[in-house]
Order: structure tokens, then sequence, then C-alpha cells
């Protein structure tokens, strides 16, 4: 029988309805039989909404549905009126529906878990199951979000004048940091294309033609090792205006932040936002994506460290390194597993071991507490600005190392001493600027860009570019939010010789840069504009709004942390005929 088609959803109706005769479509969430009465809970994404079959008023409507179990489609036809025991947990808790008319519309076999809120189970059953997974109320939500996020960013970027252009999937392979997904070309056999890691060259290509205000909400491809905050394929807002400086795409984007924040959360941020130097987010929360809601911050104490007295901080000072602290307030009842716990996750980033020091009770004992004199002891604590109560952990050796293992050890105890929960609720936003335009990759054995190698050079370091490239910074600025970095860009450089001049700092011949980015050179010599951009990554966006640290929780049809997509099985192998057709050869599969 043809279904009858619903005249509401099962989230909507109200008191207000009592009387009406409606339709309802939708999935059973739960069957009650009180042998003659059968209470069918039916949900679709907007709610649910409790049915009465009555076999006094009905008789032959029990019968016809005896067989329904969960997650059956069925129709409803009936009457709206008050609950006897009205649900006040739920928006249509108050009413019923007594049904007059019912249809089975199809079956369903009983589903791998249940379709709840709150499940326990593993998530990849979840995946492999995951359009009964994204039934759940919980995952639905998320994407509403995500829903929201595209309209605003659409409107926003609209009445601020730009305009949305799309660029191609299939490019050309220039990798600089990630690898590339290839694609081979049948037609031009031996050939390969690549998915574009972001659409960084084409949306600079798209300001020489002078669209001057450019943004896609773009899919981009990256071929890395993956973990919980990343997916290979992800979606980018990805923007690029003409005419500017930094100041103008800070701006743009603190507002276009504030606007969201507004709609979606209804949380009014404070602008502009908080600045911090690449150089002081390293010394003070050793990361370049610091988590402003958690407390303290690192202290340097490598100048009274000459004379400690301890030897790990003394060898450090006297081969150029630093000695840097971070004072845990509170945490001196840490317990010894604990330490170790600690310890363990400072050697995890790269430090040798993890000195440390608790002060409790007017004592001070730690690591190497015993190894030097108690007024050595106590001008320490003095130094580190520990107070009675707290713990304090130490990194020694080299500037940047040291500063990633404190910044690492604030996060763990803030994990340990349960403040991610008691921050959960609340937003820290800042920017992190004036990076290093180059960092040495001792694996490459060659200066390598941070951002891309398309970045300006920041005015006053330009001539630092001969001299010292190490410590030249670049226009380029991260917004970080929550200790994740939620959008990145740069000014670019748009002098055909200056890119050039960075081309071969970075180790490229003039062959090999006109074979890889010829195109973008020859571009740069027909009149650029001065440019810059910035991309936010959507999906860590949502993350954010919705609150969780799971990317896949955003993501409709996401893959596991090895790239595999539970559901349909894919990277397959494919058919020898069309490897035959691709002229490609697999050497051995693992
Ligand atoms: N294309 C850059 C990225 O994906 C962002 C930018 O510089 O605009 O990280």
């Amino acid at each position: 029988m043809e279904f009858q088609k619903r005249t509401i959803t099962c989230g909507e109706l109200r008191p207000k309805d009592a009387g009406r005769t409606v339709i309802l479509n939708g999935w059973v969430n739960a069957r009650r039989d009180y042998g003659g009465v059968i209470f069918i809970d039916l949900r679709d994404r907007n709610g649910v909404t409790q049915c009465v079959v009555d076999s006094s008023a009905t008789p032959l409507l029990a019968p016809s549905i005896k067989d329904v179990r969960n997650e059956w489609v069925v129709w409803v036809k009936g009457l709206v009126r008050m609950r006897e025991n009205p649900n006040p947990n739920i928006p249509t808790g108050l009413i019923e529906i007594i049904a007059e008319d019912i249809g089975i519309i199809n079956s369903a076999d009983v589903t791998p878990f249940e379709i709840v809120d709150d499940l326990g189970t593993n998530e990849e059953l979840r995946l492999e199951y995951r359009y009964l997974d994204l039934r759940r109320r919980v995952l639905q939500k998320n994407f509403e979000v995500r829903n929201t996020l595209y309209q605003i960013t659409h409107q926003f970027f609209a009445e601020e004048g730009f305009t949305e252009v799309e660029t191609p999937v299939l490019t050309k392979s220039t990798p600089e940091g990630a690898r590339d997904y290839l694609v081979p070309s049948r037609v031009n056999k031996g050939r390969f294309y690549a998915l574009p890691q972001s659409p960084q060259l084409f949306k600079q290509l798209l300001m020489v033609s002078g669209f001057d205000k450019y943004m896609q909400i773009v899919k981009c491809f990256r071929d890395e090792d993956l973990r919980a905050d990343r997916q290979p394929e992800f979606t980018q807002i990805d923007v690029e205006m003409s005419f500017v400086d930094q100041e103008d795409i800070i701006a743009l984007t603190e507002r276009f932040i504030a606007r969201v924040w507004h709609e979606v959360l209804d949380v009014k941020l404070t602008m502009p936002l908080r600045r911090i130097s690449y150089e002081d987010a390293m010394n003070l929360y050793g990361s370049d994506k610091p988590d402003l809601r958690l407390s303290g911050e690192i202290v340097d104490v490598t100048a009274s460290s000459a004379t400690s007295g301890f030897s790990v901080f003394t060898n450090a000072v006297e081969s150029g390194g630093v000695v840097k602290a971070f004072v845990a307030s509170g945490s001196a009842s840490f317990s010894r597993k604990q330490i170790d716990e600690l310890t363990e996750h400072a050697r995890t980033y790269g430090a040798k071991g993890m000195p440390w020091l608790k002060y409790s009770n007017g004592e001070i004992t730690g690591s190497f507490a015993k190894a030097i004199d108690q007024s050595e002891l106590q001008a320490i604590i003095k130094n580190v600005g520990a107070a009675d109560g707290d713990l304090i952990v130490f990194a020694a050796g080299e500037w940047e190392r040291s500063c990633i293992v404190l910044g690492a050890l604030r996060q763990k105890i803030a994990i340990q001493n349960g403040e991610f929960e008691r921050v959960a609720d609340s937003y820290a936003l800042c920017w992190v600027t004036e990076f290093p335009l180059l960092e040495y990759s001792d694996e490459e054995k060659r200066w390598v860009a941070r951002h891309h190698p398309f970045t300006s050079p920041m005015s006053a370091d330009v001539a630092l570019l001969t001299t010292d490239p190490s410590r030249a910074r670049a226009m380029a600025y991260d917004l970080v939010i929550n200790g994740y970095e939620a959008a990145g860009g740069s000014i670019r450089i748009h002098k055909n010789e200056v890119q050039n001049e960075i081309f071969s700092l970075l180790g490229m011949s003039n062959d090999e840069a006109q074979t890889k980015f010829g195109f973008l050179l020859k571009a740069l010599r027909y009149g650029a504009p001065p440019h810059g951009g910035i991309a936010f990554g959507f999906d860590r966006l949502v993350m954010v709004l919705v609150g969780t640290d799971n990317i896949r929780d955003v993501v409709a049809f996401p893959k596991t942390t090895s790239g595999l997509s539970l559901m349909d099985g894919c990277p397959t192998p494919v058919a020898q005929s069309q490897l035959d057709q691709l002229g490609i050869q697999v050497k051995a599969s693992s």
C-alpha cells in the first residue's frame, strides 16, 4: 500500500495542536505493548512523538502492527490529544497521537547498536554502519551546526563583496610539506594529477586576474599520518584579497569569527583578539597554538640557573641552551605515579628526563633536591615564583625543544587536574604572528618554508634573508582557538624576483623552480597586485562550535586514523583491466 505522506514532522506538535488530525512518517524509536494499548514513539530528525494504538477504539489496527520493531519505518494518521502522563523532558512530551490508521513503510533488521545519544559501542562498528550512527540525534545536531556555518560563511563573504570561484580538483603535483594524493591520467599515461592540498596557487593567480576578493568553501587533500583532529580530506574556507596588508586580513577574520560566535553560540567575543608573537607563544606556552584557557605560563630561569649547582642546569646554560620551568599551582599533591606519567610524557616530546621539585609545607623535595644545597633549592623556588603547595617541572637544553616539552607538560598537567572539564564551555582566541619564515630540515639538509614558499618575509627582515635566514620572520598569522589552529594565512610574495630568491634560498635550482612553479613565476611578471589571505579549517571550526575533540563527529563519512573508510572498505584494490588502461603496474601490495 502507498504510504500516507506526512503532514507534519515528529518534533513539532504542541498542546495548541490538540484536536488536529495529522500524519507522521518516521522510525520506530521504541514500542511498548500493554496488550490492549500499544505505544509507538515515532522519530525523525526533528524529534519524537508518542503514538497510541488503542485496540478498544480501533480493533483492526493493533494486529496490523504486531510485528513492528525498533527502526521500522511507519506512517501514522491520528488525532493530537493531551497526554495523561506528560513527559516534560521532550518538547513534544505534553501531547500524543491517538492512531486512526497506521501502515508499515519498511521493515528493519535488528540494528547492530541502539539508536541512542549515549552510546558505548566502539567506534569501528559505528563507522561500519555510519548511516545508522548518523541517525543519532547527537551527531545530527553537529551537522546542523555545520550547515549553519556554511550559510553564515556564504552570507558574510557575499556581504563583504567576495566572489566564490571554484578551483580545480585535478591539479599539478607540487609537494611542499605534506604528500600529495595522486590521480593517474589515462589519456596521458605515466602522468599524474594531484588532488589539491589547498587552492593556494590558484587563488593567487585569481588575484593576478583581478578578482581582488575571492573565497571558496573547498575540499583539500593531504596524505599525512592522521591524528584524531585530522582527516585525509578536509574542508577549508579559503580566502584571498588584493591590495591589502596583514591588518586587513586580521580585521576581516575577526568580523567573521565574531559573527559566527554570535549567530551559532550567542556568544559575544571581545575584539580585537590578543596577538602573541611566535617567540612569545613558545616562551610562555611552549606551543605555537597555545590553549589560553589553561592556567600557568612557562618561566625562563636560564640566567639564575647558571649558578644553581645542579649540573643538568649548569651544563645546559654552558652549552648555550636554556632552563625553563612550569609551576603547576597547587599540584604538590601529585603522586609518584602522576609524576612518572609526566616524565614519560616529557620523554615522548624529546626530553632526556624531567627534573622536578615539590614545595610542600615549607619543605622542598624532588628529583634533584638531594643533589644541591637547601639555599640553592630555595633560590630556585624563588626564581620560578613557586608558592607552597606547588609542583615545579623543568626542561633544560635547546630553546625550542625545552619550550615544546614544557608546553606538552602544561597540557598534561591540565588533563591530570581536570582543568579541561572546567574550561569546556569557554573560548580563548588569539592570533599568533611573526612566525619564522623558514626552518631548517635536518632530513632534507636545506631550508624549508614554515608556512609555504609563497609567504612574504616581514619587510624589516628582508636583509636577514642573505645574512641569517633563520631569524627572518614571515608576514604570517594563525588564528588559534582553544589550542587549535583554526585558520592560518599570510601576505604573499607578489614580485617575481623575490619569489625567485626565496626558491633559491629553499635550495631550488632555477630549472627546478621553473619546472615546479614556472606558471606562478610567469604570472608574477604580468602585473601581480600585492595580495594575501587566509584559510580556515572548516571542520575544526565546527569541532570547536559543537565542543568535540574528534573530527569524525563533524564529518559525515570520515576515514579512520589509518585512512580507511570502514563502511565501504576503501581504499580497495582495483581490477587489472583498470590498471592496464592507466598503464600502471602495482609493485607489491602489503
Ligand atoms: N593555503 C594555506 C593553507 O592551506 C592557507 C593560506 O595561506 O591562505 O594552509
